[in-house]
């Protein structure tokens, strides 16, 4: 079944679907969250757009999962079938081992916050937090407490009796929060909280969300975020999602260090990914062939499911920007480097350069204000290992742009 009908994210009517019963009491260790090969679809027919294809993911109780991945990759989606906004056309979603999937929104005792607040504009601070709570007959007795409770965790207790115009951005998502906290949800959804605030406001947001996840130890929470320094500040896994499919899960470090995907090892810190061919492989070294320049990468032990670094095979060599050296071409070990370009980035300098027998451009970071120009020549030395390989697929099995070049669907990413 397809589902447009989803209230705009602006709307104050999302409101109604965050304020509900309480959730009920967890069963025998059930995650509380689960998405069981959940499938969404818009619209009908030729407009069919596929939003989620065969998604699948667990959360435990306390847990944080970051839901990152580029604009449209299926994320609001993802969390609109869990919170009951959008109905999944195929597979089911459960919460404490409780199948949600035909319950309304209402019942599924979820607070969720979306970036752009959607508060009412005509309602003081107080009455937005208490609304939720009336609605779903929280004895009166107990919503001024309740209300008190919420807006001091997210230190509003000051501004109770403000209207939304009154406050600024980042007032007004903490009431959001207060809001979605104040049913003492046991699963917390958090759609690009922090999108529409300032930079400066967003790194503040994000150490009190910080804060915040401490006080609520036993909340499990799905973050969605196209931004990866929030995914890593927050999650204690990160979902990575792309065209509608999960790509890649694991723990931040997990997918740092070894980059399950080219996707991944791009999205998650950006990275050069060079086109190899492995020479060598000893444990979980290899050597490997790149351009005319033979290298030594960190070969980790690939996935269940995953072929492994045969010899002769094809690879992606991941290589972080901040891992290349910059100096003189007298260097020892030292390549030549042609600057094409260089952005200086307040912390670093991103230098891309060409590499005297590689094909691909590399970004290097260089710390500070590094002073160069195009047509530049400078000595690149690559660190020992000089890298991490990667499976050569961006890693979607299923789809076909496993062909794609990565450079391609990276493009914007270095
Ligand atoms: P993300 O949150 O990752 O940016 P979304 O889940 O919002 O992505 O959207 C996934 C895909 O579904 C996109 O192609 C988007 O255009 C489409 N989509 C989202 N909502 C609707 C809707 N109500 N009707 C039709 N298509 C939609
Ligand atoms: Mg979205």
């Amino acid at each position: 079944m397809s589902d447009g009908d989803a209230p705009p994210k602006s709307s104050p009517m999302t409101t109604t679907a965050i304020a509900t019963a309480p959730a009920t009491a967890p069963t025998g260790g059930e995650p509380a969250i689960v998405f069981d090969r959940v499938g969404v679809s818009y619209g009908r027919g030729r407009k069919t757009t596929v939003a989620l294809t065969d998604f699948t993911l667990r959360v435990a109780a306390g847990e944080t999962v970051a839901l990152l991945g580029p604009s449209g990759s299926g994320k609001s989606t993802a969390l609109k079938a869990l919170a009951g906004f959008v109905r999944p056309t195929s597979g089911a979603v459960r919460l404490s081992g409780r199948d949600v999937t035909d319950l309304s929104p209402a019942k599924r005792g979820i607070g969720v916050v979306v970036q752009s607040y959607a508060l009412f504009p005509h309602m003081s601070v107080h009455s937005n937090v208490a609304f939720g709570l009336k609605s779903h007959r929280v004895p009166r007795k107990y919503i001024d407490g309740r209300v008190a409770e919420s807006l001091a965790m997210v230190g509003m207790t000051a501004y109770a009796e403000r209207l939304p115009r009154e406050l600024s951005g980042g007032q007004q998502q903490r009431v959001a929060i207060a809001r979605a906290l104040a049913i003492r949800p046991k699963v917390l959804l958090l759609d690009e909280p922090l999108a529409a605030l300032d930079a400066q406001l967003r790194q503040s947001m994000l150490g009190e969300l910080q804060e915040l996840r401490k006080a609520l130890p036993d909340t499990a929470m799905l973050y969605v975020t196209h931004d990866q320094s929030e995914a890593l500040a927050l999650a204690d896994r990160i979902a990575v999602m792309r065209d509608a499919r999960l790509v890649d899960i694991d723990t931040a470090e997990n997918l740092w260090q070894r980059p399950p995907t080219g996707f991944t090892a791009g999205f998650l810190g950006g990275a050069n990914l060079l086109p190899c061919t492995v020479n060598r492989v000893s444990g979980t070294s290899a050597l490997v062939t790149v351009g005319t320049h033979t290298l030594r990468a960190d070969a980790p032990q690939p996935g269940v499911g995953r072929p492994g670094w045969a010899v002769d095979s094809a690879a992606l060599l991941c290589i972080r920007p901040h891992t290349v050296q910059i100096g003189a071409t007298s260097e020892r070990n030292a390549v030549r480097g042609t600057v094409v370009s260089s952005v200086w980035r307040g912390a670093l300098t991103r230098v891309h350069l060409t590499i005297d027998g590689l094909t691909d451009e590399i970004s290097v970071d260089v710390p500070g204000h590094f002073d160069t120009e195009a047509a530049a020549v400078l000595g690149v030395r690559f660190s020992d290992p000089a890298g991490v390989l990667v499976p050569p697929t961006l890693g979607s099995e299923f789809d076909s742009s496993a062909t794609d070049s990565v450079a391609d669907v990276l493009g914007a990413q270095l």
